[in-house]
């Protein structure tokens, strides 16, 4: 089975409610990028990658998009799976994971639907159709979030995300305290999450103030190095999420015992090949983590829920996903929702999903055919 055709498209998903908030600023609406794959068989296969914004990381959508012209047309008439294509892809672009990412999910989409296979059991098998999600919070006033953990724990979420950051500390302390009163002795699990907005002096009084509080403070500075500086001195647990660009990164993390656990994204480290890799890792040394992604629609979603459902239950710390912010689906049926705090897996062939194209209009580029 060789690729015959490659098409890009441009997609704006305005957020329901909005802004969304983050250390790093508010967003609005995000423009994510779709990749559709088709082999000379006539299969077709989907693909996705929507960066928060251009701050929350080294990628925005007009890069991605630019990425992938790059790579497109090299790709055409190659052998059309998964390995082959992610090997292809390396030889025409060096980094750009996030891009690269789109055509690695579709190639997973295209191989499941030509062999009739579920994309979770071409990571390994599921072990569950019902995966965990978590609810982050945003950057808000304490008594707000308080009001908004009650609220989660009680739609049945296992676990909750508080956003801080990008303010005096104090309000922070305050907040984690006040939600803590809330979600106490109910078995819901607490991250905060500082994406990279503290400094190491904010980090270490956080955890000193607060030491019954048994939160893990996620990826709370900015820089590995922040992360070894304050490794050694404070008692909650420390998760990798930003700095996580990439195989090598994680494998030098987990190996050194610099972190307890990941927050990952799907894109972030190049797709579903190498989510199963850093899957597969962080099972060898007993490390929890998310299988995210920062923003997008149903095909992110779908392949966020795949690999989840693949990871040792003990150890998947859940699926964020922007649904809830987001209007609409792109497949009115089988369309990604978060229900009860989890997310019924889509088990038909491929990421189990099929978007409406006319949602998306003319693709903005298109290669082979
Ligand atoms: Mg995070």
């Amino acid at each position: 089975m060789k690729l015959k055709e490659v098409h890009i498209y441009s997609h704006d998903l305005p957020v329901k409610n909005g802004p969304y908030t983050m250390a790093s600023g508010a967003v609005w609406a995000l423009d994510t990028t779709l990749v559709k794959l088709v082999s000379d068989t006539g299969h077709v296969g989907w693909g996705e990658t929507c960066p928060v914004g251009p701050t929350y990381a080294e990628a925005h959508a007009d890069g991605a998009r630019a990425a992938l012209k790059v790579m497109a047309e090299g790709l055409i008439g190659a052998e059309a799976t998964p390995g082959t294509l992610r090997r292809k892809m390396d030889t025409l672009l060096t980094g750009h994971n996030y891009a690269k990412a789109a055509l690695d999910i579709a190639a997973y989409d295209l191989f499941g639907k030509s062999l009739g296979v579920n994309v979770a059991d071409l990571l390994g098998g599921a072990v569950t159709d019902r995966v965990p999600s978590y609810y982050a919070t945003g950057v808000g006033a304490p008594d707000d979030i308080a009001r908004l953990a009650k609220e989660k724990l009680d739609e049945g979420y296992p676990r909750l995300q508080v956003k801080v950051g990008g303010r005096p500390v104090e309000i922070d302390i305050e907040t984690i305290s006040k939600v803590w009163e809330v979600v106490k002795g109910s078995g819901m699990r607490l991250a905060v999450d500082g994406n990279r907005g503290w400094t190491t002096r904010d980090a270490l009084r956080v955890s000193r103030e607060l030491p019954h509080v048994p939160f893990i403070m996620e990826q709370p500075c900015n820089t590995v190095q922040d992360l070894e500086k304050i490794r050694p001195q404070v008692s909650h647990g420390i998760y990798m999420d930003e700095n996580s660009v990439d195989l090598n990164t994680v494998i030098s993390a987990a190996g050194t015992g610099l972190v307890d656990g990941f927050g990952m994204k799907v894109t972030r480290i190049g797709g579903l090949t190498h989510m199963r890799t850093f899957r597969d890792i962080c099972e060898a040394r007993n490390l929890p983590h998310t299988c995210d992604d920062s923003w997008g629609g149903d095909i992110i979603a779908a392949a966020c829920t795949q690999i989840s459902a693949t990871v040792k239950p003990e150890l998947c710390e859940g699926v964020w996903l922007a649904a809830p912010y987001i209007e609409g689906n792109y497949d009115a049926e089988n369309g990604i929702q978060i229900v009860g705090g989890h997310i019924d897996r889509p088990t038909g062939p491929g990421l189990g999903v099929t978007p409406d194209e006319a949602l998306f209009g003319a693709p903005v580029a298109s290669f082979g055919g």
